[in-house]
């Protein structure tokens, strides 16, 4: 007998049916005599409806409101699931965030998990009862309800895992597994067996979101045995099983993956004087504003003056955009600062990286082949990341993903 967890995303709840087959699932796996926690997402589709709803009242909503609000599309989830399963002839009972007490800090629409309060769903297995949690949700201190970010189920299914020291973690989604890419823009992209923690984690980081970035983390370091499956399969089969390095030495390829991500934008402060104490001038005031920066480049400059450009999310364009133009060009004297939300991030994922050499020049090389200018570059020991212009995005991919053999079966 294990004790599994199993997280459904909103395709998979997407509708009465599809509800169904995961409480058929569910039997699955009661009848073979372990014990289950299903944590689900809201239905496909509504986490975005009632954040539409919220700015329609309120341009920018206030986020204590809109984690009440946001919230509510998983406890109709939990509610309708457990209703399946006792259709099959289950018992099953659902909790809300709060109801199992998932403590979490006050940070609402992003904030973190601080602890699981398992006993209530301990007693619940123990009675032969299949336990249904509402992802994405918890609570503070003061009894607020909060919010995990977006994706955020997939971190509630790890914890609430790493809480009960399952024998599993299962991620059920629309797809069978992580892929060299994302599948739905590269048909060619091949469904990895393994990959490791660290690969994932910068996937994730960079524009894979089949995992949020924290259920990686949490999974990581409270060594959950985490596997993404397909829900619309009967017979799902292996998916794709995260593992640690040191276990992974058989299927190493160089590069695992290519990721992308459209969510950033690039701000260039032009003619700033090359001196001590300017980056702070230029980022503090962004930091100041809860502002996160990522990549950032800052030219040598060859008079007294130098250019200096970073990305921000594309939410805090228009922010970061005014803070420039009207609190720090006026103060240390820029030239100009210019923007572009139209740009995109690519990049080349692998922890093979780190004993070889040439993979930063064959990937410049191969978007040089095509004609795409490389705006900003960072790197770190197992990732290439580059910005491009948006529109030669999907093109990039592809022929990155070529480049580094990714479409063959590994050898
Ligand atoms: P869920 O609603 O089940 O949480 P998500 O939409 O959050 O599902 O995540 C699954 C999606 O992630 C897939 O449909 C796929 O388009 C996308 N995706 C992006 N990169 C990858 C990748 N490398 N491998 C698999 N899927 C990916
Ligand atoms: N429903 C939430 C979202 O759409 C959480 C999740 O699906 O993981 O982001
Ligand atoms: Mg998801």
């Amino acid at each position: 007998m294990a004790l599994i967890v199993q997280k459904y995303g909103g395709t998979s709840v997407g509708n009465p049916e599809r509800i169904r087959n995961v409480a058929r699932r569910v039997a699955k796996y009661k009848a073979q005599g372990h014990q289950v926690v299903v944590v689900v997402s809201a239905m496909s589709g509504e986490t975005n409806r009632l954040i539409a709803l919220a700015r329609e009242i309120q341009a920018q909503p206030d986020p204590r409101e809109l984690d009440v609000v946001i919230s509510t599309g998983e406890q109709v989830t939990i509610g309708l699931l457990a209703m399946a399963l006792m259709q099959e002839g289950l018992q099953a009972k659902s909790y809300t965030g709060a109801q199992v007490k998932i403590l979490t800090d006050s940070a609402f629409t992003k904030a973190r998990i601080v602890s699981i309060d398992e006993q209530n769903i301990r007693a619940d297995l123990a009675n032969g009862c299949v336990v249904v949690v509402a992802g994405f949700q918890g609570e503070d201190e003061a009894g607020n309800i909060t919010t995990l970010g977006r994706g955020g189920s997939d971190t509630t299914g790890v914890a609430i895992a790493a809480a009960l020291r399952a024998d599993e973690c299962q991620i059920y989604t629309d797809v069978d597994g992580v892929y060299t890419t994302d599948p739905r823009m590269v048909p060619e992209a091949r469904r990895l067996k393994s990959i490791t923690f660290e690969e994932m984690l910068e996937m994730a980081s960079l524009g894979s979101k089949v995992l949020q970035i924290r259920s990686v983390e949490f999974a990581g370091k409270y060594k959950v045995k985490l596997r993404v499956l397909s829900s619309f399969m009967d017979d799902p089969g292996e998916g794709t099983l995260i593992t640690f390095e040191e276990d992974n030495k058989m299927e190493q390829a160089i590069i695992s993956g290519i990721a992308f991500n459209r969510d950033e934008a690039k701000i260039t402060v032009r003619g700033v004087p090359d001196k001590p104490g300017i980056a702070y001038q230029i980022l503090g005031p962004v930091g100041e504003a809860n502002i996160e920066v990522d990549m950032i480049i800052q030219n040598v400059g060859v008079d007294a003056s130098t250019d200096f450009s970073f990305t921000v999310h594309r939410n805090d364009f228009d922010r970061a955009m005014d803070i420039l133009k009207n609190q720090v060009q006026p103060h240390i004297g820029a030239r100009e600062v210019i923007g572009d939300n139209r740009i995109a991030k690519v990049s080349a994922v692998g922890v093979g990286m780190r004993s070889h050499a040439g993979i930063a020049s064959k990937m410049f090389r191969t978007l040089a082949e095509e004609g795409i200018n490389i705006q900003m570059i960072s790197t770190s020991e197992i990732k290439i990341s580059v910005v491009i212009d948006e529109k030669y995005l999907e093109l990039a991919v592809r022929v990155l993903h070529k480049a580094f053999d990714l479409d063959q079966e590994a050898a």
